[in-house]
């Protein structure tokens, strides 16, 4: 199936590339702007931290599948309804009685060689030196070739913005000293986000002592998210949405509590 998928997405990048061509040939200059206003000013939330290097390990012995963290992402992000960032599909392994079930969050995964990137003719798509790849979407036209070129499926485009989204590890909370949303939710305390670069980090310990494993490995995006403890046959199924439906039900329960906590933060902060 990869083989197929590999030839299409090629197909599809072939293509996309050469009608972006076709569209900046004959706009002309005057049509619209290939300058990226954030990045050419160095703006520190374009450029990211410098010398650091963003990963998310997921450690699934400790994934309970109560869908926290992707409710929180929602409010967090002002994610419309019925689209999501990051979420956790449910499987059922084994037969009776040797049976249980297998979480698996799943979010973009900040790849090192993104499929996203070189597909965008805006440039609106990007990765930052601290390795967070965001979507700018002053910039970003939806012409949704990016979401298109995901191995992953981890984009979609946003009713509201009417641009491309995904996951950028909450930046905007990062960028204060936070941590992503979803990883200060997680009630588990499955989800750790740091500087890899960093040897006293979490991320760090926790990569150098337990074997780890990403998502479509073949693919050679390079995935910075590490999955901890992930089963083969987890990791077959994982592009399944059977479980979109449970996770809206299970969501609106988190829902009011961040509000709260994200209120109460914004007020003493
Ligand atoms: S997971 Fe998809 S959207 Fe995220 S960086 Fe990789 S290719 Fe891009
Ligand atoms: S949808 Fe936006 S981010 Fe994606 S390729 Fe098009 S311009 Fe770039």
């Amino acid at each position: 199936m990869d083989n197929q998928d590999n030839s299409r997405r090629s197909f599809l990048k072939k293509g996309f590339a050469s009608t972006a061509f076709a569209m900046l040939a004959t706009t002309g200059a005057e049509a619209f702007s290939l300058q990226i206003p954030g990045r050419d000013k160095k703006d520190p939330k374009h450029i990211g931290q410098v010398g650091k290097h963003f990963v998310m390990v997921l450690d699934l012995r400790k994934c309970i599948g109560c869908q926290a963290c992707t409710s929180v992402c929602k409010v967090e992000n002002e994610v419309p309804h019925d689209q999501y960032r990051t979420f956790v599909t449910e499987t059922e392994m084994g037969e009776f009685p040797d049976v249980r079930k297998g979480f698996l969050p799943q979010l973009c995964n900040h790849c090192d060689d993104p499929a996203c990137v070189p597909v965008c003719p805006t440039g609106a798509t990007f990765k930052r030196e601290d390795g967070i790849v965001v979507v700018d979407n002053e910039v970003c036209w939806g012409c949704g070739y990016c979401i298109s070129a995901c191995p992953y499926d981890k984009r979609y485009f946003n009713k509201r913005t009417k641009t491309a989204d995904k996951c950028n590890f909450c930046a905007q909370r990062v960028d204060k000293g936070l941590m992503p949303a979803c990883v200060e939710t997680c009630i588990g305390g499955a989800r750790v986000f740091g500087d890899v670069n960093d040897k006293n980090s979490e991320v760090y310990k926790l990569i150098h002592s337990f074997s780890t494993s990403v998502l479509k490995e073949a693919q050679g995006t390079h995935p910075q998210t590490f999955y901890i403890s992930l089963d083969s046959r987890i990791e077959e199924l994982f592009s399944t949405t059977q479980s979109l439906d449970d996770i809206v039900k299970a969501e609106e329960g988190f829902k009011s509590e961040w509000e709260k906590t994200r209120a109460e933060a914004h007020n003493h902060g």
